[in-house]
């Protein structure tokens, strides 16, 4: 047995290009995830219900504050 952090379907919009993200595992907060439409990279921000909050990543950079 493992924990799993989300177990629900989720899914999220790319803030770029729209774009649906549905990750196939499991997602954590501040993971980060890239777009299949655009490949901005875009880090988990938080879940709304089922839905992940989204937002466009560093470029290149790993320090963009917390
Ligand atoms: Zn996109």
């Amino acid at each position: 047995m493992s924990f799993q952090p989300v177990t629900i379907p989720i899914s999220g919009s790319c803030p770029v290009c729209c774009a649906d993200i549905s990750p196939a595992g499991s997602v954590e907060e501040s993971e980060v995830l890239s777009c299949p439409e655009c490949q901005s990279l875009l880090v988990v921000e938080g879940f709304e219900g089922c839905s992940l909050v989204l937002r466009e990543g560093p470029s290149v950079e790993e320090d963009w504050g917390e």
